[in-house]
């Protein structure tokens, strides 16, 4: 399924796929398309490039990880001649888990998957000026994890930093969870994508991003699930 948003400068293509309820962002920015992350594999990939190049345009691609999971990044092998981004903290984890989460996750592959590591890597932030594109580092989910800020459309990607209901955490770091996600209520942001929806396939509301902190936060202060339930009420 394609939602389209228009924008003045380009458009969003957002799609969302039915395995892991996940979602697929691709931003057309001036003369580039923005791959955020590259699900499963390298077959809708391809079939994505063709759509575009069909109905759009054939223009280079740049790709973005938000972090190493699996489902984030075996599409990379599509676009192994393009720019792939992500967090410092990604090569270390795809080099660390690639291997395992291939072979426990086999039978999610989308064609012939081969790891292909992110080739640019940044510490805290990338830019792209003209463009009013910004990558992050938001450290959450993962420690690796990043996020997407598109300035002109107001959109965020925050690939799995929130959940609805609520976050998968791997990371231990709860305080520095919650301040990521402090970080995204500062922006001007009027559409917040996650890299997975809800059962209903519906875009995370603000109250979501408040019933993760609160989540994060009984987490954090060691809370035993009747306060938590008592404050959730
Ligand atoms: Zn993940």
């Amino acid at each position: 399924m394609f939602r389209k948003f228009d924008q003045e400068d380009g458009f969003l293509l957002l799609m969302i796929l039915r395995v892991c309820s996940q979602t697929y962002m691709l931003l057309k920015v001036k003369n580039i398309f923005l791959s955020c992350d590259t699900y499963l594999g390298p077959v809708p990939m391809e079939e994505i490039k063709n759509h575009l190049y069909k109905h759009v345009n054939k223009l280079p691609f740049i790709v973005f990880n938000s972090h190493y999971h699996w489902d984030h990044i075996w599409g990379n092998c599509a676009f192994e001649d393009c720019p792939i981004i992500g967090q410092t903290g990604i090569i270390n984890m795809i080099h660390l888990y690639g291997k395992s989460e291939l072979f426990k996750y086999d039978k999610q592959k989308l064609g012939v998957v081969q790891i292909v590591l992110p080739n640019i890597v940044f510490k805290q932030f990338m830019a792209f000026p003209e463009d009013k594109i910004t990558l992050f580092s938001s450290p959450g989910h993962t420690y690796d994890s990043a996020s997407l800020y598109d300035i002109l459309d107001k959109v965020l990607y925050v690939g799995d930093n929130i959940e609805d209901p609520i976050p998968y955490v791997e990371n231990t770091d709860f305080e520095q969870y919650i301040n990521t996600i402090e970080k995204y209520e500062s922006l001007d942001y009027k559409v917040l994508i996650p890299g997975h929806m809800n059962s209903h396939g519906d875009l995370p509301k603000k109250r979501v991003i408040k019933k993760n902190v609160k989540y994060l936060s009984a987490l954090l202060h060691k809370e035993s699930l009747a306060t938590y339930q008592k404050k959730t009420i």
